[in-house]
């Protein structure tokens, strides 16, 4: 059956972010792929056997049920990494399949040690550290007692990772904040190391951290939106235009498009309201086109009367409301449309291109959000 639209997933783009990423961090940096928000956006099912065509062999997510995902998707034993959620209840089976996960409070710590000792392994920890985020991470106070219960409890833990999150890296507004969790992080480091507890991998950069904040990088990086070909921010692009390669200005490529077809089309006069209410008076006969896609398929309410679409490598405007499954576009200028016709929502056609920045704008939506709010529903594909 036909969907009511589709999304391409563009495998040379990715190629592109990939190898930009890795220029960016040097041979001594290991990434790891964020692919939480199925894979914002995109389909962790798509993205991990891409990713893994480009050499990665890290991924990192934010629950459980993601992570098992990506252990399917893979198919080169990549290490899987859960920064987030997960219940104790589902320990024996992280722990069984080797997946690592964060460790941020002692209850977590003692089931982790306890499921290990019961399966007689090793549990994969990431001991996250609280350093000014506030969120999740343990305190300078509890190190002591951390430091203890890791020492005793070595031949149940394997030590991944001493790890912690910026926040906000991809503003300068934030800059005094994140250089103090930089200071903080290294304390903490150097009191781990002269108590002679050693991590396999130090990491504590994002994408912007990473593009931002060179000392961040250390042994492996964290890369969500710019693997995905966004700058974290547009600030965090301003920031570094200058020092990017004179034949290489925009080197992070979108690799998503958004596309659907018109499903019919109708002549409006003059004077007459387009859709629901009244928001949207015909100034001047019209032919609309009816394009099925609405909020409910994460196309914003906020896009009524100001969202663009592209059909025949024309830009043409929304006109009246979004509603759940549909949207309305003036396509009075057009020279010849019709049922069936291709409708850019996100992506490029001739020399026009409507960026998810653009669309982010009009619905004051930041790139991560658009993205993660597509729904899982709408088809995927991976196109060269
Ligand atoms: C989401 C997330 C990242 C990746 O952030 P980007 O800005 O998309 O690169 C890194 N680390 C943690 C802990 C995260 O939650």
């Amino acid at each position: 059956m036909q969907h009511t639209s589709y999304i391409e997933i563009s495998k040379s783009a990715y190629q592109k972010n990939i190898e930009f990423i890795k220029e960016e961090i040097g041979p001594k940096t290991q990434i790891s792929i964020v692919v939480k928000g199925n894979a914002y956006g995109h389909g962790i099912e798509n993205i991990v056997p891409m990713a893994e065509e480009n050499g990665i062999r890290h991924f990192s997510t934010f629950s459980a049920d993601e992570a098992l995902r990506v252990y399917q998707a893979s198919q080169h034993q990549s290490q899987v990494m859960i920064m987030g959620m997960l219940a104790n209840e589902d320990l024996d089976q992280l722990v069984e399949k080797g997946i690592s996960f964060y460790v941020f409070e002692f209850d977590r710590l003692e089931a982790a040690i306890a499921v290990a000792k019961k399966l007689n392994t090793k549990a994969k920890v990431h001991i996250e550290l609280e350093t000014g985020f506030h969120r999740t991470g343990f305190e300078w106070e509890d190190r002591e007692w951390l430091g203890q219960i890791l020492t005793e409890n070595l031949a149940h833990l394997e030590l991944k990772g001493l790890c912690t999150h910026y926040a906000g890296a991809e503003s300068i507004s934030n800059y005094v904040r994140v250089r103090n969790q930089i200071k903080n992080y290294k304390k903490f480091k150097k009191w781990f190391d002269a108590q002679k507890i050693k991590f396999e991998k130090y990491h504590t950069a994002c994408s912007a951290a990473t593009l931002l904040y060179p000392e961040t990088k250390m042994d492996l990086v964290r890369v969500g939106i710019a693997s995905y070909g966004f700058w974290p921010t547009q600030e965090t692009y301003m920031y570094r235009f200058q020092s990017l390669p004179e034949n290489n200005k925009n080197p992070l490529k979108r690799l998503i498009s958004w596309k659907s077809s018109i499903m019919n089309t109708k002549a409006v006069k003059m004077g007459e309201f387009i859709g629901y209410g009244s928001s949207y008076m015909a100034p001047r006969d019209m032919t609309i086109a009816l394009v099925p896609i609405g909020y409910g398929h994460g196309y914003s309410r906020m896009l009524s009367n100001q969202g663009k679409v592209l059909i025949s490598g024309i830009i043409v405007p929304v006109v009246g409301t979004v509603t759940m499954n549909s949207i309305a576009v003036d396509v009075t200028d057009l020279e010849k449309v019709q049922k069936g016709d291709e409708v850019i929502i996100i992506g490029s056609q001739g020399d026009k291109e409507i960026s998810v920045a653009s669309f982010g704008e009009s619905s004051q939506q930041v790139n991560y959000e658009l993205l993660t709010r597509l729904p899982q529903d709408i088809p995927r594909r991976v196109v060269e």
